[in-house]
């Protein structure tokens, strides 16, 4: 689905006020500085998102004449959100050419240029041991970013989104399917020992129980937060899971926002915080454009203490389709978060 580097058409360039040596080039809703004159509006250059791990060839300025990091054996660097001369750039324009053979526009091209996505190192304790991939009957946690949505979100700005925190830590899957019970990390099912976490935590909140309760083959899917995770950014003790998902795997669809919030309740399972539901993007938060989002995924987390940190930002899902985005707070991204 997602695309770290693709084909892309450069929608515009824009100057940065007292910057000669660098401009802005647009694609679709992202805005990347790049040298002047090297790109044209209506050019076509390979885009590659925030969080690509770039092999070093392709882009040795990246590592700015330091030796080169390396991730999953390939020597390179990861693109992060920068902020150069005032104005927030994110990911990496690379010439057509790049490619050293004809592309079409969209084409994904991470795999010819050896680009992967950089993530972040998952602790032993979550990682468990392995029983086997992620299943194929249900569907990852993944979400895709709101700047990658230019063309679909003018048409959702009149339905009614659920606005959901997107809490910093481990995503986690509950399954029950036919007789078959299991826990997955993001990538990965688990294997049901005493050390690993996940397993812990859905024996502590019987979250299998209330799959078997409701008597459908469901994958619960949240958030693990706390100790040992992603720098425990709440301060909590221990651990928590907060549901963002469910999915009917015999169905083959998520239950709705208010489906699965009713779920929650009736099973005391704690829901990821919801900051509106049935809210029209463009009346109720006068939503139009994607920067009013992004703006809006701003904000102080609701969860720990009113000192609570900056939040990671918002998944929106849509209250009546299968539809949802996430907007990654951009102030989140410059203070290094991941
Ligand atoms: P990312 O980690 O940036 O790739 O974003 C997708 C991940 O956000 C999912 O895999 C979930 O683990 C996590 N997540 C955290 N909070 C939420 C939320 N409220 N709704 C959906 N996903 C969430
Ligand atoms: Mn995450």
């Amino acid at each position: 689905m997602r695309k770290l580097a693709s084909i892309r058409k450069i929608d515009a360039i824009r100057p940065i006020p007292g910057a000669d040596a660098i401009e802005c080039a647009v694609v679709g809703g992202w805005t990347v500085v790049v040298k002047k004159g090297e790109y044209t509006a209506g050019d076509l250059a390979v885009y590659c998102e925030i969080d690509s791990w770039i092999p070093h060839e392709l882009a040795p300025f990246l590592s700015r004449g330091q030796e080169p990091r390396e991730y999953e054996g390939i020597r390179g660097e990861r693109l992060r959100t920068v902020k150069l001369r005032g104005q927030l750039s994110q990911g990496l324009l690379l010439p057509y050419a790049t490619c050293g053979k004809i592309c079409a526009e969209g084409e994904d091209v991470a795999g010819l240029l050896g680009i992967v996505k950089w993530e972040a190192p998952v602790p032993a304790q979550l990682a468990g041991e392995v029983r086997g991939a992620f299943p194929g009957f249900m569907p990852r946690t993944d979400q895709e970013r709101i700047q990658n949505l230019s063309a679909e979100f003018e048409t959702w700005t009149n339905l009614a989104w659920e606005v959901t925190e997107k809490l910093d830590g481990a995503s986690m899957t509950v399954y029950v399917y036919d007789d078959d019970v299991g826990v997955c990390s993001r990538n990965l099912n688990l294997r049901d020992t005493d050390s690993n976490t996940l397993w812990q935590v859905a024996h502590r909140e019987q979250i299998i129980t209330a799959i078997l309760d409701s008597g459908r083959d469901l994958a619960v899917q949240g958030e693990l937060v706390g100790e040992g995770i992603q720098g425990n950014p709440y301060r909590l003790r221990g651990q928590n899971f907060y549901v963002f998902d469910i999915y009917d795997i015999r169905a083959g669809h998520y239950l709705l926002p208010a489906e699965r919030r009713e779920f929650c309740e009736q099973h005391e399972l704690a829901h990821v915080p919801v900051l509106a539901h049935t809210a029209k993007l463009a009346d109720t938060l006068g939503l139009v454009t994607i920067e009013q989002v992004l703006k809006f995924a701003e904000g102080q987390s609701v969860m720990g203490d009113i000192t609570g940190p900056e939040r990671e930002g918002l998944v929106f899902k849509c209250c009546d389709r299968a539809l949802s985005f996430k907007a990654i707070s951009n102030r989140f991204l410059l203070k290094g978060g991941n």
